[in-house]
């Protein structure tokens, strides 16, 4: 069956019910909230792609984090100011894929969980197995750990079909269990073996991973502003700030630094505040208590700037900030953060070095939507409070997290990272079929992308494709891996090493002409760079804001 977009959400809301949680609620009510959008970005899509089909995939989602006792601890937190991006982007990936015209069961119970992947529950280490019936199974690092409770030894034959929404990203040197065990790469998370690129991300972080992302709700246009209302469009801000953290914890300690934003704009908070008490907040500060996403976006639309606070990190709250025409002002974290030096990142499969509160704001917005200050410097926050007040801006959405984009890219996945097994019956030709399979190179993007740069001393392939204004792909490194690509680069190796693991192969060593082939295809990594390496890096284009996709590749 061709998977047709679809033109209505409602019948997704019927694969929610009976799910009656905090958590499911958000999710749910979400979906409603954006279906319009939705919808219009489907109908919009159809028009311009009509010859652009793919089949229709039978899809599993199965957020594991909301599963059981740990999932009920979760979802109290929903109305006590605890995380919600992991809810909006189950949220988004839901309605994509149903628009997109795919077939979608959704559960957070393990028994369901048990019942619908056809393991008989109670069977210990041997659970009676049907063939899946599911090509592609979306869910986290917990709802893995709980497919191979449920699955057992048919976990390993199916695991090509696995997606993980992995918020901060794994990458290729915590991924494969042998090598982190061998060279200190080992965390508590990680070391499942599957291909980098099935980890999905909430934003472009280390290339190795897919990007999935979610939606920030989009910025209307003048021109469709004043369709709306019939008058010219009134943009009207307040002279006020937005302090961006939803728990009084994440306000303690930045006492001075609210100070001086509060000299220049009144300063409202949303947040939770239990029944009958007030949260600790300064006394100049408005609390309008935790908001629905709703009455958020309303508040936001009224302020000209949103402050962080330095936690939590690289949330969604910045984007729609800056969609609803916000200037985000954050701290710089110098020296930046990593796994070495912050509790938060202490054990997270990645060697990435934070700079800010939000990176991905820092970096691929920038200036005049994003200003990245030393916090505990008050002439440098108040001069660039002034500025920001002098600055005008209009409302801003990257294109890869609008709707369409999302959509375009959600199904550029689905149509390229995946091979249809479903009519394969034995388990061996199955396991050769795999995505994941050890037997074929990756054919997407194709190899009329790749852009070869050999990077400095010392350097990542995803910093050196990124200089070029480039993107590392992980899935052309394999072009690179023989001696003529050394040649054609002009290198003379006086020895070619391929018996050591190394994640950062293929790499020239100047010192004494060193190059090395990487000989396990999961280490091949866009991640990692070492002072004695020049890495061969597979880069290539992207669409202007929608990085996961070359311009000639959908
Ligand atoms: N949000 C909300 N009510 C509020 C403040 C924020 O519903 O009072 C929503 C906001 O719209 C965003 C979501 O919370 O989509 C998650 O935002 P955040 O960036 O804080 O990320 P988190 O740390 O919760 O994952």
């Amino acid at each position: 069956v061709e998977a047709e977009i679809r033109t209505t959400l409602s019948p997704l809301y019927e694969v929610f019910d009976g799910i009656q949680g905090p958590a499911e609620k958000f999710i749910r009510s979400r979906v409603e909230r954006l279906s319009g959008l939705w919808v219009k970005t489907g109908q919009r899509m159809r028009e311009n792609t009509a010859n652009q089909t793919s089949l229709q995939k039978r899809v599993l989602l199965y957020p594991g984090v909301l599963s059981g006792g740990a999932g009920q601890r979760f979802g109290t937190m929903v109305n006590r100011g605890g995380p919600l991006g992991e809810l909006v982007q189950w949220a988004d990936l839901s309605a994509s894929l149903y628009i997109l015209g795919h077939n979608v069961t959704f559960t957070i119970s393990q028994r369901h969980l048990h019942s619908v992947i056809g393991a008989a529950p109670g069977r210990g280490s041997c659970p009676i197995q049907r063939p899946l019936t599911f090509d592609l199974i979306y869910t986290d690092y917990h709802g893995l750990a709980h497919l191979q409770g449920a699955m057992g030894l048919a976990f390993q034959h199916y695991q090509c079909r696995f997606r993980i929404l992995d918020s901060f990203g794994t990458e290729p040197a915590f991924n494969l269990g042998t090598y982190a065990h061998k060279y200190g790469y080992k965390t508590l998370w990680g070391s499942w073996g599957l291909q980098p690129l099935q980890y999905m991300t909430m934003f472009p972080h280390t290339p190795d991973n897919s990007f999935l992302g979610f939606v920030s709700e989009e910025a209307q246009s003048p021109q469709e502003e004043r369709e709306q209302e019939g008058q010219p469009r009134t943009s009207v801000k307040d002279n006020m700030a937005v302090v961006y953290g939803k728990q009084d914890y994440m306000w303690q300690g930045k006492e001075s630094y609210l100070e001086v934003i509060s000299r220049e704009l009144e300063t409202h908070g949303t947040v939770y505040q239990p029944a009958g008490q007030s949260a600790r907040l300064p006394g100049e500060v408005i609390n309008h208590g935790l908001l629905t996403q709703d009455q958020f976006l309303q508040l936001l639309r009224r302020a000209k700037v949103f402050v962080g606070l330095g936690f939590p990190f690289e949330g969604p709250a910045p984007l729609e900030a800056i969609a609803s025409g916000c200037v985000f002002l954050q701290p710089r974290f110098q020296p930046p953060l990593s796994s070495e030096n912050s509790p938060f990142y202490k054990g997270k499969p990645t060697t990435r070095l934070v700079s800010s509160q939000h990176p991905y704001a820092e970096e691929f917005i920038g200036k005049p939507f994003v200003w990245t200050v030393n916090m505990t410097n008050a002439t440098d926050v108040q001069e660039t409070v002034q500025a920001i007040l002098r600055t005008e801006v209009k409302p801003f959405t990257p294109r890869e997290f609008t709707c369409e984009g999302m959509l375009e890219r959600v199904h550029a996945y689905i149509t390229h990272q995946v091979r249809i097994v479903s009519h394969v019956k034995s388990f061996i030709s199955l396991v050769l079929l795999c995505w994941a399979s050890y037997a074929s190179f990756p054919t997407w993007p194709p190899e009329s992308a790749l852009r070869v740069h050999l990077g400095p001393l010392g350097q990542s392939c995803g910093s050196v494709c990124r200089r070029a204004f480039l993107v590392c792909e992980p899935a052309l490194f394999h072009h690179l891996n023989s001696p003529a690509a050394f040649s054609r680069l002009g290198l003379s190796c006086a020895s070619m090493d391929q018996e050591v693991d190394n994640h950062l192969f293929p790499a020239y060593s100047p010192w004494g002409r060193r190059c090395g082939l990487q000989r396990e295809r999961l280490l091949f990594s866009c991640a990692g760079s070492d002072p004695g390496q020049r890495r061969l890096c597979p880069c290539r284009a992207h669409q202007p804001g929608q990085v996961a996709l070359c311009p000639e590749c959908i």
